[in-house]
């Protein structure tokens, strides 16, 4: 049967698996050649980035205990793809919090174990650069321990451009107030047409690139995405991830790569302008797989977005290049307002039993993959029963309470 498979498997595509494991750094053209994929191509594309995986990884799956601020929905940018936006005249729908209410959800995400706070939120057009730094310093005066992962370079380059300072300066500022790294959100797909039409308002890639390798000297690394599942081509994709590897030969300052699908429910993009309407199972797993073996080894952690795809897809992501889970999150309306249906909070307890039903160990890290706690004895945590197990111990506890109440 396995003969079969690999027989069928395109001799292009072949090579080009055994080059990924030899460990052969793969050309923008061969990415793009594995992007489209298919039948026992895609099954082989899977199995070696799995491979792949093992060896830059071993079987740890990792996450972080976090919760996310969006402290304002208001925002004048107005892309395409967002639905989480709202105008400052959507009385009722929009909302900017205080620093009171920032501070009580850093209080309830420090109560349940978090050790980051990820803080992001539309571009409100009436702030400017000291709005981002007292949200940081008044949470640091609080929390001082607190790793703050915080600001798209949307917002930097909305706030730099109204502070007067330089770019590395106003970073600097920020980390001064207690920045730790950044979110490299913002990156959608890094190609100015597509970009034109995502986002015809938001900054182009020179910039992205510009203060994403300036953080990076500031000492502030950042994780790196992409969007896809819109209006982009398979080269797209293979070029946005040529120019992520380059950004990290030359600085070394991304932690992760982290594929985050388009969800098209709400929003202008497939509404108004027709993009399809996010990407298939296939493509999901198609681009874990890519970015683990084009990626490699200068980014090795690629990390699953549960929120975009759902549980198990992510576990079976686990299974195709993947090895972290991302974030508890606690609280998520960027893509809840899109339309994922996915939920909001994955609890560590949840992710510790996904992490085991596909039989690898859960490790608890910092924003940083430093390993905070490392679950190996299923015995020695409760998430780790198999459902029997946990069948049979809610059969004994209604066994001693009948026994009680006879
Ligand atoms: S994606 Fe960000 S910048 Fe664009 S409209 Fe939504 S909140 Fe604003």
């Amino acid at each position: 049967m396995l003969e079969r498979m690999y027989a069928e498997v395109d001799p292009q595509v072949a090579e080009i698996l055994d080059a990924a494991l030899a460990g052969r750094a793969l050309s923008v053209v061969e990415a793009e050649r594995l992007v489209i994929a298919q039948g026992a191509d895609l099954h082989a594309l899977l199995w070696a980035a799995d491979l792949a995986r093992r060896d830059d990884n071993g079987d740890d799956v990792s996450y972080v205990v976090c919760r996310n601020v969006n402290f304002t929905n208001i925002c004048y940018v107005g892309c395409s793809f967002c639905g989480f936006s709202r105008q400052k005249h959507q009385v009722g729908e929009c909302y900017d919090h205080p620093l009171d209410v920032i501070l009580d959800r850093c209080r309830d995400a420090v109560a349940r174990g978090a050790s980051e706070i990820c803080i992001q939120g539309g571009i409100h057009p009436n702030k400017d650069h000291t709005h981002y730094r007292a949200i940081l310093a008044g949470i640091k005066a609080e929390f001082p321990t607190l790793h703050l992962h915080a600001f798209s370079p949307e917002e930097i380059d909305f706030g730099h451009r109204k502070s007067g300072m330089e770019l590395a300066e106003y970073l600097d500022w920020l980390k001064d107030a207690g920045l730790g790294t950044l979110p490299g959100t913002a990156a959608e797909i890094l190609d100015d047409e597509i970009r034109q039409i995502l986002a015809p308002r938001k900054l182009r890639t020179a910039r992205w690139v510009e203060i994403i390798e300036t953080a990076h000297r500031q000492g502030l690394r950042t994780s790196a995405t992409v969007m896809y599942g819109h209006i982009e081509k398979p080269h797209h994709i293979a070029r946005h991830l040529g120019l992520i590897r380059e950004i990290q030969r030359r600085t070394g300052g991304f932690t992760e790569f982290v594929p985050l699908g388009y969800i098209h429910e709400r929003n202008d993009l497939y509404n108004e302008l027709g993009s399809r309407p996010g990407a298939s199972m296939h493509e999901d797993l198609r681009l874990v797989a890519v970015a683990r073996l084009f990626l490699r080894p200068w980014v090795t952690n690629i990390q699953v977005s549960w929120v975009k795809m759902g549980r198990k897809l992510g576990q079976r992501a686990l299974e195709s290049g993947a090895n972290d889970f991302g974030g508890t999150l606690m609280e998520e309306s960027i893509s809840r307002e899109s339309g994922s249906e996915h939920g909001e909070n994955c609890p560590p307890e949840e992710f510790r039993r996904l992490i085991r039903e596909i039989g690898r160990t859960p490790v608890e890290r910092s924003t940083c993959y430093e390993p905070i706690r490392r679950f190996d004895d299923p015995a020695l945590d409760p998430a780790s029963l198999e459902p029997s197990d946990v069948g049979a111990a809610a059969r004994q506890a209604l066994g001693l309470r009948l026994q009680a109440s006879g």
